[in-house]
């Protein structure tokens, strides 16, 4: 943590983000442009999302397994759509073992694909399926413009790949998923995300539909934290994946694929940080909370003493299942020490001096405001898990009315374009790829998605009058 301040967020939201990851500790540039190295911090935060994830998929029936890496081109051309929407992002090795390479070898972008080719193996009959497949790794998509957890050229993700013998139920996994990322997202990182349907222009490169989440960062632009894909026969035509039903016809299957990435850090530092630095959900927060020991340096004895105090209550905080550090450097004073885990989100502290011992209390400050509270010292460790329950809260709440207070109606154009400019608008749209690409020109706002549960869509498209697509109203807003 150097001196300097952290760029306000008012100042320049994006100064901000980008200050935060590194002085956190989050992240660090790599020697190669676009990439990034994940330091333990942000990688502790990445395995909580992960085991959170996990755990829900395995208990909806979803099994792990793993692909390699690299790909044949020409897989890629098989589905066209697919091709189009991943070519110009495609890393290729050309050589390998000092010689080129017959057929060159895409690092995946994401692994349809080659799923695609194992499924049509792996699938015979009807007794196969459905299979419920998931690979947590890394992929590769050559990005020109990139930032730290939010676009980078390698990033690590979830993909879930599954195959069914029809078409209700690829759709009803690709709907059980989305609503799994929704839970989460609101569950375990405190956003209260909007869930629904993407227009047709901003679907996943050979997709017949997709479903998405999107949460609301504080300068108010959207963030895609989630997707969601049916695709329909698309990639069981391309790569031939039949199965013989019950009557022995062959039939194609029906896929889904849906993924959350290292994005998900990005949007956790956006949705809840402020002007001190980041604010982390007691669920994924990597410590939950940190102990600071209060003593002098010129007083050997009584630091000692209150060392092993501040020891002891980690070691009953870390028996009642908190994520508990103590913070034992030498150097920094206490109030450099409380502006550092301040920056880092850590949701509680707990304070620990002479005075507080022998009065036989601590000192706790909650990271989402200013107050401190002193506690008896014997029931403090049982009192924590509450708590950090109540701060989860707290933070889900307080990122919901900052979503309520930033969302409008728009009826006419003019109101749609101050809207947009202040956050997100739902409005009626007629679904024409134009006519979004003409509001993109003039706001910057994209359709987000058509939300399930948004207000029905009566009248007609708030730019161009013509009747409705869809039967709800469409999110615009400016997006990462
Ligand atoms: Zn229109």
């Amino acid at each position: 943590m150097g001196d300097k301040r952290l760029t306000l967020q008012s100042e320049d939201f994006n100064a901000w983000y980008n200050e935060l990851v590194y002085r956190a500790d989050l992240a660090d540039l790599s020697p190669v442009r676009g990439s990034m190295v994940i330091r333990p911090y942000g990688y502790a935060l990445w395995e909580n999302i992960q085991a959170a994830l996990d755990g829900m998929f395995k208990a909806s029936g979803h099994e792990n397994l793993y692909f390699p890496m690299l790909i044949p081109v020409s897989y890629f051309e098989r589905e066209k759509e697919h091709v189009e929407g991943f070519s110009p992002e495609l890393a290729v090795v050309t050589h390998a073992g000092g010689k080129e390479l017959e057929e060159p070898l895409a690092i995946r972008p994401t692994s349809e694909t080659i799923v695609g080719e194992m499924y049509s193996k792996w699938i015979q009959s009807y007794r196969d399926l459905p299979l419920l497949y998931n690979q947590w790794c890394n992929v590769m998509r050559w990005e020109l413009r990139t930032r730290p957890f939010l676009r980078t050229t390698e990033f690590l993700w979830q993909e879930g790949h599954t195959a069914h013998a029809g078409a209700e139920e690829a759709l009803e996994e690709s709907l059980r998923m989305v609503n799994i990322y929704a839970d989460f997202a609101r569950e375990h990182a405190a956003m209260p995300v909007v869930v629904g349907e993407k227009t047709e222009g901003e679907r996943f490169a050979g997709a017949l539909r997709t479903f998405t989440i999107e949460a609301m960062m504080r300068d108010t632009k959207a963030l895609q934290s989630g997707t969601s894909h049916y695709m329909g026969e698309n990639f069981a035509r391309a790569f031939d994946i039949t199965f013989s039903d019950e009557e022995n016809e062959l039939r194609y299957v029906h896929t889904t694929s849906w993924g959350v990435s290292t994005r998900m850090i990005g949007a956790v530092i956006m949705a809840h940080g402020d002007d001190q630095g980041l604010i982390l959900p007691p669920r994924l927060a990597p410590v939950q909370v940190v102990v600071v020991p209060i003593y002098r340096g010129d007083q050997p004895q009584l630091a000692r003493h209150v060392l092993s105090e501040a020891e002891e209550l980690a070691g009953e905080l870390a028996a009642a299942g908190v994520r508990v550090r103590v913070d034992r450097r030498e150097g920094p004073s206490p109030g450099w020490k409380f502006n550092d885990w301040e920056q880092k989100g850590v949701p509680l502290r707990i304070e620990l001096g002479p005075r507080d011992l022998e009065a036989g209390q601590v000192v706790v400050a909650k990271r989402l405001s200013a107050e401190k509270e002193s506690l008896d010292r014997r029931a403090a460790a049982a009192s924590i898990p509450a708590r950090l329950e109540g701060f989860q809260k707290e933070l889900y709440a307080r990122a919901e009315s900052f979503r309520d207070e930033h969302t409008f109606l728009a009826d006419d154009y003019e109101s749609f374009r101050c809207h947009v400019g202040q956050g997100w608008a739902y409005v009626v749209h007629c679904g024409k790829p134009q006519c979004e690409q003409a509001i993109q020109q003039d706001t910057k706002a994209t359709p987000r998605c058509i939300p399930f549960d948004g207000p029905p869509a009566e009248g007609t498209c708030v730019r161009c009058g013509e009747p409705s697509a869809y039967p709800r109203r469409v999110v615009f807003a400016r997006a990462y």
